[in-house]
């Protein structure tokens, strides 16, 4: 008791204040993982030569009761910590394989969607990963070249051997991965060559200025260039204008998402943009 007493004299009142709510914050998470708080908004993913949906991005939020809608990026991060991101993520991947599932039986055979799962490193470290994977796909009826996973290259960076291996069991399923973000990493070309990837996600920070940034474009296009040589597909990630668009498409980038197209969606607006009600 006298030792607890001292330890908490290291506490400033700020930092017990943030350390309080950081309490409290995981509380929340472990409620909100029991009483289903979270949902998934999902994003076109376009084929440029076409301007047809190819697949989908399926994006987490949380629901909070009191908060309202808390973005990925304000909760991933405890949830990682906590390892709560174990079941969350469990959720994430059920669920988008269900509804892709779910899509896929009401189109046109021919033109199946792909859904792309975000992928955190705590999940890769865990060895049933490749179960819980193949159940996902199992239990939903999606077949496995229709599943992505996203993978940032800070995920590669600190890898162990069993994270390759585990990656390439995966791959052994028929799932194909993704770079996210790719190049605002500090050596995305080695992990190009180390990991079984299938997709470049080029980041929007270089999409951001392929208008009109000539050095931005250019290194976009090479980017573009790197995945052909590879034979990988490439995505553009954050389209927001129709003079990225045309640039990128002019290119032969393979992909593009952005709010051009269209922003995360509810499951209810995405089933009215993938089903439009004929009025006639
Ligand atoms: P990300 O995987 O790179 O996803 C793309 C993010 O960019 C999404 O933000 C999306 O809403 C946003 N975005 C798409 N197009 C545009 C655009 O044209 N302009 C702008 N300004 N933004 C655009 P969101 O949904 O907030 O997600 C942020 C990040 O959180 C994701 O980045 C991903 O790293 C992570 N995340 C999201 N869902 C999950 C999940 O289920 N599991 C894990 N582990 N991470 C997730
Ligand atoms: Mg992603
Ligand atoms: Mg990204
Ligand atoms: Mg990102």
């Amino acid at each position: 008791k006298k030792k607890g007493k001292d330890q908490y004299a290291f506490f400033e009142p700020s930092m017990r204040e943030s350390f309080q709510r950081h309490l409290e914050m995981e509380a929340d998470l472990r409620r909100a993982v029991l009483r289903h708080e979270f949902e998934l908004r999902f994003q076109p993913i376009v084929r440029l030569a076409t301007n047809e949906i190819s697949g989908l991005e399926a994006l987490v939020r949380w629901q909070h009761p009191e908060r309202g809608m808390i973005p990925p990026l304000d909760f991933i991060p405890l949830a990682e910590e906590t390892g709560m991101i174990v079941p969350i993520g469990e959720w994430v991947l059920r669920e988008a394989c269900r509804q892709a599932a779910r899509w896929n039986r009401q189109r046109d055979p021919d033109k199946p969607l792909t859904v792309s799962v975000n992928l955190s490193a705590v999940q890769l470290d865990r060895p049933d990963l490749p179960d819980v994977v193949d159940r996902a796909l199992a239990d939903s009826g999606l077949p496995a070249h229709r599943l992505v996973i996203e993978l940032t290259e800070s995920l590669l960076v600190d890898h162990r051997q069993e994270t390759l291996e585990r990656l390439n069991t995966i791959k052994a399923l028929g799932v194909r991965l993704a770079i996210d973000d790719f190049g605002t990493g500090y050596s995305s070309l080695a992990y190009l060559r180390r990991f079984p990837v299938d997709i470049i996600k080029i980041d929007k920070s270089f999409v951001d200025d392929v208008g009109d940034v000539p050095a931005a474009a250019a290194l976009t296009l090479g980017i573009i260039q790197l995945g052909q040589a590879l034979q990988l597909s490439t995505v553009a990630e954050g389209i927001e204008d129709a003079g990225q668009l045309s640039e990128l498409a002019d290119g032969n980038c393979e992909l593009g998402q952005g709010y051009y197209f269209a922003e995360p969606l509810t499951t209810e607006a995405m089933q009215d943009l993938l089903f439009p009600i004929d009025p006639h």
